[in-house]
């Protein structure tokens, strides 16, 4: 924890579940230097709601033959939040992107249903946490500014967590983008 974190930031860790050594692994990870990190992406899963992590750490390995879940962290519809992969760990979860992201997946299928409330501003409140914790991000982007993708969905409502992040981090002497002008 660091001295400039928000109490939004704090009430976040606390919050925060690490469930890293419940879920399977395949292989070891790799390492990555976490000077490095520049941006901050946010994903859907595109998978149902009730997904567990379990379900997406083995899809990640039979798919795309991953030591393991993708994401760093999950975050569900009623608010709950997982820490999933070690952020000094690779994801992969931004293809040609991996060493500089850290990645959020809020667990559903956003081109098809919303994401709730609770869900949104569970984001907000960790987006200030991870600028507290990882002073070398410097900008929040959706997964789709890397690449043709929906991700996080066409019906994520980016401008709303936008506001909800900037509200959080006012008065806090951070300097950050966010992707979309804000
Ligand atoms: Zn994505």
């Amino acid at each position: 924890m660091t001295n400039d974190m928000t109490s939004f930031a704090r009430d976040l860790e606390r919050r925060m579940l690490d469930i890293r050594d419940k879920l399977p692994h395949f292989g070891a990870p790799r390492i990555r230097d976490l000077s490095k990190l520049r941006y901050l992406v946010v994903h859907h899963t595109a998978s149902h709601e009730n997904t567990t992590p379990a379900e997406l750490a083995r899809e990640a390995f039979l798919r795309f033959k991953w030591d393991g879940i993708s994401y760093h962290f999950l975050i569900y519809q009623n608010g709950d939040i997982y820490l999933t992969r070690n952020p000094i760990e690779l994801g992969a979860c931004v293809e040609l992107k991996n060493t500089p992201s850290l990645c959020v997946a809020c667990v559903g299928n956003f081109s098809e249903t919303q994401p709730s409330d609770a869900m949104i501003l569970t984001l907000a409140d960790f987006a200030a946490w991870a600028l507290a914790c990882y002073q070398t991000i410097e900008k929040i982007c959706r997964h789709s500014f890397f690449k043709e993708t929906e991700c996080p969905g066409i019906n994520f409502p980016w401008q709303s967590f936008a506001s909800a992040v900037r509200e959080r981090m006012r008065g806090v002497p951070r300097i950050f983008t966010i992707e979309g002008g804000q």
